[in-house]
């Protein structure tokens, strides 16, 4: 059996660019290697989840490695755990969190508290915390992100009698990056007793943060320099460990995962795939493509999959919204891509999760285009390019479908896809 690479760059799809005479950032990038691996395979073009709901990066990643993305869904907040290497209990209760700026009646100024570059100490300075018989626990991640982790009786009670989590507090992913809005309440589902003393608690801990936060020197400094301060701990994405089948025992391969950003690692590690550590792997678009590279040929001599994860491309157009960037670092992605072309006996498989159109700097439903390359050319495609992809013998498939035709190896791959929309 041939091994597998299944590289996606996140957020990879775009609309045309004016000032690329109409082409995308990825039709207008210089991309010799990538186009050599869609002239040795099957390309196609692809949605990760039905067309008509927002593509999260989690529940695309979720349906593009083979799994169910509402019923293997654990939130959020515990992919973002596991992938800083937060040892979750099944009846603990993780958030994702954004340290964010809000003002004195709690309106939301800044999601990001100006994009703050760390958390560390301000998260050293909160320690854990107890109220109501509810225990926090607070770690950081990258830039103004954490992991905000709940425990104790009322929320191992809550958590068996409810199978859901609780809900956002953050306004900015609420609605449509919104600001201006007070910060939520967090409401629990059903009726119990518990489920309403953990939101609460956790309601009372923002507010008791708030304040340790507004106290903090670090933040005193940040406002003395006309930079916002990181005083509100926004959540979102509860949820809590959910036993699914995993990678290995699902499709007998044993994987591995390289990726920068934890949500990644955290779905990696979530699967049962090895995570491998990689010097210089930020997540970001400083991040050391060629290390993952080398990591990546490593990992496919140990492993049957290697799945490898690149984030740029998304930031690119969702953080910044700027296609000369996005178009820019997929041609530094392709130029590390060399050793990728040359592995011998490994089927290698290049798409997105979702587009992240600059346009929009936003994820949306636009397709992103796919190629499964073999060494077999199987249809007319040369180029990797939305446009061109639309053209390939796989059509157009879906995410759910996606490892079926991976792994279906010489076989003819239209017959694996199910035809017209999903059903899911
Ligand atoms: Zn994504």
């Amino acid at each position: 059996m041939k091994k597998i690479l299944l590289i996606i760059l996140d957020g990879l799809g775009d609309r045309p660019i004016k000032a690329f005479g109409d082409k995308t950032p990825l039709e207008s990038a210089n991309t010799p290697n990538m186009d050599k691996m869609a002239a040795s395979g099957v390309c196609g073009v692809m949605n990760a989840m039905p067309k008509d709901l927002y593509p999260t990066s989690e529940e695309a990643h979720l349906a593009i490695l083979g799994y169910d993305y509402k019923k293997d869904h654990p939130g959020r907040g515990v992919l973002e755990a596991l992938g800083i290497g937060v040892k979750l209990k099944p009846d603990e209760l993780a958030f994702r969190v954004d340290f964010g700026t809000v003002d004195k009646d709690l309106k939301l100024i800044d999601a990001r508290a100006g994009v703050i570059e760390s958390v560390k100490d301000l998260c050293k300075s909160i320690g854990d915390v107890e109220i109501d018989g509810v225990k926090f626990r607070i770690y950081p991640s990258l830039l103004y992100r954490g992991v905000l982790v709940l425990s104790g009786n009322p929320v191992k009670t809550y958590l068996k009698v409810s199978k859901s989590a609780v809900s956002d507090t953050d306004p900015h992913k609420a609605g449509p990056h919104k600001l201006g809005v007070r910060v939520l309440h967090p409401k629990s589902f059903g009726d119990s007793k518990e489920g309403k003393t953990v939101v609460r608690a956790l309601e009372r801990y923002q507010y008791l943060t708030h304040e340790i936060l507004n106290e903090q020197k670090i933040n005193k400094r940040r406002v003395k320099k006309g930079k916002l301060p990181a005083n509100f701990i926004l959540t979102r994405g509860g949820g809590h460990l959910k036993s699914i089948t995993g990678f290995k025992e699902k499709f007998g391969k044993k994987a591995a995962c390289i990726a920068g950003a934890p949500l990644y690692k955290g779905i990696g590690a979530y699967m049962g795939m090895k995570i491998v550590k990689v010097r210089g792997a930020t997540g970001k678009l400083d991040t050391n493509i060629g290390a993952k590279v080398k990591a990546t040929q490593k990992a496919l001599k140990r492993n049957d999959f290697v799945f490898l994860h690149i984030k740029g491309t998304d930031m690119a157009g969702e953080d910044f919204g700027d296609a000369k960037m996005k178009k820019d670092f997929i041609e530094k992605i392709d130029k590390n891509f060399g050793r990728i072309l040359a592995l011998k006996n490994v089927i290698v498989a290049v798409t997105g999760d979702h587009a992240t159109p600059c346009e929009l700097k936003d994820h949306s439903s636009d397709i992103v285009p796919v190629l499964i390359s073999d060494g077999k050319d199987k249809d007319d495609v040369d180029k990797f390019g939305e446009s061109e992809c639309k053209k390939g013998g796989l059509g157009h498939i879906y995410g759910k479908d996606f490892m079926k035709i991976l792994l279906v190896e010489n076989s003819k791959y239209k017959s694996q896809v199910s035809k017209g929309e999903s059903k899911i």
